[in-house]
């Protein structure tokens, strides 16, 4: 076990551990959290009574999270002098599962989005975000039941692995050149230029998650999202790798969209998961027309950030989203917010996004009835129109809460419903 400097490792509990690709979970668990920058504490302190109150309502007392506090952002420079100190990241490596806040993104000083760094120094390479209408939420559509949308974004490559040069720098200018000289290929002089790496490696472990989650959860379609009718040797790929490794790793249990039509006129035969694939930019349309026609969908990095803030919009926005960022055998589920500064200590935004982040965790741990009442309490305290700023202002009749006054109503009703 590695050593702590910052945060206390509780000796009250016990390290998630993995067997044979299988996570183990012992009845007390040690959970790290990182609480967040701006909103982050008043999420954090309306969120976490609601585990507890779940697991400890569910599981008789038989069950407990122990949390335990580590650091990144404000709090960990005041601390540590450091954004992400060392130690926090070991902290995921060694107890596998985690859970955090919103955290700022420093401006200058050489990280781009702590955010970011976590997901790649971690090798989390699917950020997975479920969107999905609970209802009595308001929303812009009409027919927001129709969305159960599952985006699996690869987390590691792509324009976001952050390798790009500054117009007019001796760097450059040096890439440039050798694009010019070299490539034969004209750069505008004054461009910036960046680099968007996807690999066959990066691509077909992340469809390989998400046809192995439709399988485990029982869903029906994988929707490859990209963009490989002009972006040919990066999206193109993406689409034919993701193909590849559903015929390679999964031949008993994929079909693809041609297939069904041609050898199954349309009806998808029992347990198989179809496979298909769509240009990203009629995805959002598919989404916004036909929601009910895509399941599980995976797709490269910038495609999946811009189509799960839209497809969040309509549940009900970024304050109802959750997502987790998932590797092989450990995992960090977070707010899909920022930090909204404005808001920051006023006890009024909503923290929804931290708490459905929550439920995908416990869902992830095998803890999955917790993970039910917590959603059956929202649903409860949303029908009852007892809402934050944000949904209360899309609802008639609604009563405004503050963010702990909407977690402690969610943990009566999960105390009432035991
Ligand atoms: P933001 O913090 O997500 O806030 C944008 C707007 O979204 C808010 O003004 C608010 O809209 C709404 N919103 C966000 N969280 C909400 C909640 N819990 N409840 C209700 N409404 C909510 O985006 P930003 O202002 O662009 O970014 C602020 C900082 O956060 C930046 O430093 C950014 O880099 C960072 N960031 C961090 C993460 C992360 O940690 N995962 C993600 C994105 C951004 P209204 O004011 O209209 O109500």
């Amino acid at each position: 076990m590695s050593t702590y400097q910052y945060a206390s490792v509780p000796d009250d509990g016990e390290r998630i551990t993995e067997a044979d690709g299988e996570l183990q979970v012992p009845d007390r668990p040690i959970l790290p959290f990182i609480e967040g920058d701006g909103i982050g504490p008043d999420i954090w302190n309306a969120t976490r009574p609601v585990f507890d109150a779940a697991v400890e309502e569910v599981y008789g007392g038989d069950r407990e999270i122990v949390w335990m506090e580590v650091f990144a952002g404000e709090k960990a420079r005041e601390k540590t002098g450091e954004w992400i100190p060392e130690e926090t990241f070991q902290s995921i490596r060694d107890f596998r599962v985690g859970i955090k806040g919103p955290l700022t993104t420093p401006v200058g000083g050489g990280i781009r989005s702590l955010n970011v760094t976590l997901r790649q120094v971690l090798d989390l390479y699917a950020c997975v975000r479920r969107s999905r209408w609970l209802p009595g939420t308001p929303s812009p559509v009409s027919e927001p039941e129709k969305v159960d949308i599952t985006v699996y974004r690869e987390n590691t490559e792509d324009v976001y692995s952050g390798i790009e040069w500054e117009a007019g720098t001796e760097e450059c200018e040096k890439v440039r050149s050798f694009l010019m000289d070299e490539m034969g290929e004209d750069v505008r002089e004054g461009s910036g230029i960046g680099v968007k790496p996807i690999s066959e490696f990066g691509t077909k472990r992340l469809v390989a998650m998400a046809i192995e989650d439709a399988i485990r959860d029982g869903r029906t379609s994988v929707t490859l999202v990209h963009k490989g009718n002009i972006m040919k040797f990066t999206e193109g790929a993406f689409r034919e790798w993701g193909y590849e490794v559903a015929r390679e790793r999964f031949p008993e249990r994929t079909i693809t969209e041609d297939e069904l039509w041609d050898e199954h006129d349309g009806e998808r035969p029992d347990g198989k998961i179809v496979i298909k694939d769509r240009i990203a930019d009629q995805m959002f349309q598919q989404v916004l027309l036909r929601p009910d026609e895509y399941d599980y969908c995976a797709m490269p990095n910038l495609n999946g950030d811009y189509l799960s803030d839209a497809l969040a919009a309509q549940v009900g926005g970024l304050g109802m989203a959750p997502g987790g960022n998932i590797g092989d055998g450990r995992a960090l589920f977070e707010a899909t917010h920022g930090t909204a500064p404005k808001y920051e200590g006023m006890d009024k935004v909503n923290p929804t996004s931290l708490i459905l982040s929550g439920v995908a965790m416990l869902k992830y741990m095998g803890w999955g009835e917790a993970a039910r009442a917590i959603e059956d309490a929202i649903v409860e305290t949303i029908q009852e129109k007892y809402v934050t700023y944000d949904l209360e202002r899309q609802m008639e009749g609604a009563t405004k809460v503050k963010t702990s006054e909407f977690g402690q109503r969610i943990v009566e009703h999960i105390r009432d419903g035991a």
